[in-house]
């Protein structure tokens, strides 16, 4: 069944009805060409979804009415947000679509050294729309039950102020090569972890000492070099397998 996610403030549970507003009419009615009766699978971004029926449809608005709750739990408990040393565009737009895939909380575009993809200000709005886009297509077809958040451009310092927000911090470094990502969580209880990537060149020397400084350990994702699209979607894995976070027994 088709996925579509509405704001909270669009779901009347009292009526049992809710409105889907903006482009996601054109995508319903025009491109699934879905008709009245039919049925979609709407979730509220906050892990609640409901399994609704057609009732009207408008150039203004889809209206459902709501048949079912569904409990499914979709999201980790783990919370990851990924520091991603920003790529090319088309690696970017990869790695928005994977990563929302595997489940991370928030992905940041970081600004690097060796960032080749420049943002200039001018275009950087429309940029980040198109990523929100990707984001959010990737939930659709990925049944996540919140939305992952887009954060940037930020500079390495803004980063390292925020990562105190996270239980743990890790650098994914290929020169680092005696601790895994297994044994950086060893023993620790977590509930956050920030993951460091860095750009197709990398980081280079001084940023890996800025961010052990601040206690951002650096982690080997084995002896062999990884793509960085690669190595954020292999990483995010990595933590929510070794953390048992990704449901079944
Ligand atoms: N500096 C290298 C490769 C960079 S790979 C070069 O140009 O030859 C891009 C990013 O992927 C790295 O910054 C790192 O974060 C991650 N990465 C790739 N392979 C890795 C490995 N074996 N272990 C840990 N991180 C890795």
């Amino acid at each position: 069944m088709d996925r579509f996610f509405v704001d909270k403030e669009n779901i009347d549970l009292t009526s049992n009805t809710l409105f889907i507003y903006g482009e996601d009419i054109k995508h319903i009615s025009k491109v699934l060409r879905c008709k009245l009766g039919e049925k979609l699978e709407i979730c509220d971004k906050d892990n609640s979804e409901y399994i609704c029926e057609i009732i009207d449809i408008n150039k203004e608005f889809i209206k459902l009415s709501i048949l079912e709750k569904v409990y499914i739990k979709r999201e980790p408990n783990l919370k990851i947000r990924v520091y991603q040393g920003v790529p090319k565009n088309s690696k970017m737009e990869y790695i928005l679509q994977k990563l929302t895939e595997v489940g991370v909380n928030e992905i940041i575009l970081l600004d690097t050294k060796r960032s080749v993809s420049k943002f200039d200000e001018k275009k950087e709005g429309k940029k980040l729309d198109r990523f929100e886009r990707i984001i959010y297509e990737a939930s659709k077809q990925s049944k996540r039950g919140q939305i992952p958040k887009l954060t940037g451009v930020i500079s390495f310092k803004e980063a390292l102020n925020s990562i105190k927000e996270n239980d743990l911090n890790i650098v994914c470094y290929e020169n680092e090569n005696t601790t895994s990502i297994k044994n950086a969580i060893k023993g620790v209880n977590i509930n956050s972890i920030g993951i460091f990537v860095g750009p197709e060149g990398g980081f280079c020397e001084e940023e890996i000492k800025e961010l052990e400084k601040n206690d951002v350990k650096s982690v080997s994702l084995g002896n062999r070099i990884l793509r960085t699209e690669t190595a954020s979607l292999v990483a995010s894995s990595i933590v929510l397998y070794e953390l048992d976070d990704l449901g079944g027994n």
